[in-house]
């Protein structure tokens, strides 16, 4: 298990990325998973920043596990939280259609990742946690 823990800054978006990626090597992930992961990880790391913490700077912590290999990751923040996680949840739904985003985000986190689940509190923060199982066709066969 790791948990990685960072200001909500932009930059250290790429480093989640990096970091979940570097964890996952021991399972000798595919190329696409591995694309996929990076992708899921860095939609939920950059929710984080521009809609948990908007123009503050807060902490936002990133745990994973693999077990029996399927890899689970939550990403944490403790800003402004979701109202309604349902409607956050459709696609094409966002709060912030002035600055670029297409409300996609979601629905690619349960695109690319096995199962995606959404706690989240207003004024309290969100946690997403997603699972994936990895190489499981190497592994078994
Ligand atoms: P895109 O991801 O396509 O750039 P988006 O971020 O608006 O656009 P989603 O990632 O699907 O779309 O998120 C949908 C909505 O859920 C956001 O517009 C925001 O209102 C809310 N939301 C998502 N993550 C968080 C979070 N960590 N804290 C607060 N609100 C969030
Ligand atoms: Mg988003």
């Amino acid at each position: 298990m790791i948990r990685f823990e960072f200001d909500s800054r932009s930059e250290n978006e790429a480093m989640a990325r990096v970091v979940i990626a570097a964890y996952l090597l021991r399972e000798d992930p595919t190329l696409e998973e591995m694309a996929d992961i990076k992708t899921a990880v860095s939609e939920a790391v950059t929710n984080a920043i521009i809609h948990g913490y908007e123009d503050t700077i807060g902490r936002i912590v990133m745990e994973a596990d693999i077990k029996d290999h399927c890899l689970s990751i939550s990403i944490t923040d403790f800003g402004k939280g979701i109202e309604d996680v349902e409607k956050a949840m459709e696609p094409l739904f966002t709060t912030k259609p002035d600055k670029e985003r297409v409300g996609m985000g979601f629905a690619f986190m349960e695109a690319f990742m096995d199962e995606l689940y959404v706690e989240s509190e207003v004024n309290k923060g969100t946690k997403v946690i997603m699972k994936k199982r990895v190489n499981q066709w190497s592994k078994e066969n």
